[in-house]
């Protein structure tokens, strides 16, 4: 055979293969959108179409659908649909499930600096924090921390300030809350340990039934929108503010690390923004719905509205402080992450001071608004 035969009948035979299999032509006949689809398990913390937190994670999951044209599949499991709540951090580290959308506080016990990602005992509020996430450098200790456990997180939510809770009686003094048996998670638990206090840290989802049944004296949720859905006014009257525990509680999307990686540089891009947007809608939602909700508990359910008095706030200041001291005498990356935060507390919280804070203090005195 000449070579230019030889080269034809190559080509030829070539062609005839690819017509002849079935596959490979119907992989070139295949929509744009199949090719390099990626399949996507979210694990949760939070019970199905759960107000802000549960809605809001079901939204991110379908934007990241929806934004792919469908070539992202993402199956999204509610607590106790595949895992339990507390169970979801493991799954996602072990590579079962690629993602989760949870508050990375529950993940505490396993290194403290973890509750700095979504919210510590006088922490940042949701403004403070994406400062110091998006340019502070707490992406960066996020990022470390989180590489230790085979994950990548990604702010994907707030809740913005928290209300301090919901008591069966008055909190007058610190010694009201000497033997109170409360689910409040993160290092606000802790600082009530060490005001006498008994913390528990419950998912969401069971808080009602442990109140209601005297299982627990006390719990803190989340804010009004979300506290009437649980109606916790049923076994609890007094509803305290502000939380000093829960400033601005960050919900994050945390990724199996190697699988992240493995994701192309758009489909990145693509999840980032999605999560991005859902770190601004969802704080959205809670701002829109948390007054009219507020209003209703006070006027329909007879819920006692409370501050805090300064006596107890100093107390909580005061028992933050020794639990912060432990937390940085925990590891070098804790004591990092703890001094990044501050550093961000002082500089963003000191702009704060002079400009939301001041503005809105003055606007509500010259109106005449009250709590
Ligand atoms: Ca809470």
């Amino acid at each position: 055979m000449k070579r230019r035969d030889f080269i034809t009948g190559a080509a030829v035979g070539t062609a005839a293969t690819v017509l002849s299999s079935g596959k490979l032509v119907q992989a070139q006949q295949a929509p744009a959108a199949m090719k390099d689809r990626v399949e996507i398990a979210v694990v949760t913390t939070w019970p199905r179409d759960f107000p802000g937190l549960g809605t809001g994670a079901q939204r991110f999951a379908k934007r990241v659908q929806d934004m792919s044209d469908g070539r992202i599949q993402v199956s999204y499991f509610a607590a106790g649909e595949r895992v339990g709540a507390f169970d979801s951090f493991d799954e996602v580290a072990s590579g079962n499930a690629q993602a989760y959308h949870a508050a990375d506080y529950y993940w505490k016990g396993k290194h403290p600096g973890w509750a700095y990602f979504t919210s510590v005992p006088f922490g940042l509020t949701y403004t403070e924090f994406n400062g110091w996430v998006r340019f502070g450098g707490g992406q960066e200790l996020w990022d470390e921390l989180a590489g230790e456990f085979g994950l990548k997180g990604l702010m994907c939510g707030n809740t913005g300030v928290q209300m301090g809770g919901w008591f069966r009686k008055e909190i007058n003094t610190v010694d009201d809350l000497k033997g109170l048996k409360m689910r409040i998670p993160g290092l606000g638990g802790d600082v009530m340990a060490k005001l006498g206090a008994s913390p528990v840290s419950l998912p969401g989802g069971q808080i009602y039934e442990n109140l209601v049944s005297g299982a627990i004296d006390a719990t803190e949720g989340v804010g009004p929108w979300n506290d009437e859905v649980m109606k916790f006014y049923e076994a609890a009257k007094y509803y305290y503010y502000p939380g000093m525990h829960e400033p601005g509680s960050m919900l994050s999307a945390g990724f199996n690390k190697k699988f992240w990686e493995s994701l192309s540089k758009s489909d990145q891009a693509l999840i980032e923004a999605a999560a991005g947007m859902e770190n601004d809608v969802m704080m959205s939602e809670y701002n829109a719905k948390n007054g009219a909700a507020l209003a209703r508990l006070r006027r329909d359910q007879g819920v006692q509205l409370r501050k805090f008095n300064d006596d107890i706030y100093d107390s909580f200041g005061k028992a933050a402080d020794e639990v912060f001291a432990g937390v940085v005498g925990h590891s070098a990356l804790a004591r990092r992450i703890h001094e990044s935060f501050v550093k961000a507390r002082e500089e963003i919280g000191g702009w704060s001071n002079v400009s939301d804070q001041a503005y809105v203090a003055q606007r509500n005195r010259v109106l005449g608004m009250s709590s």
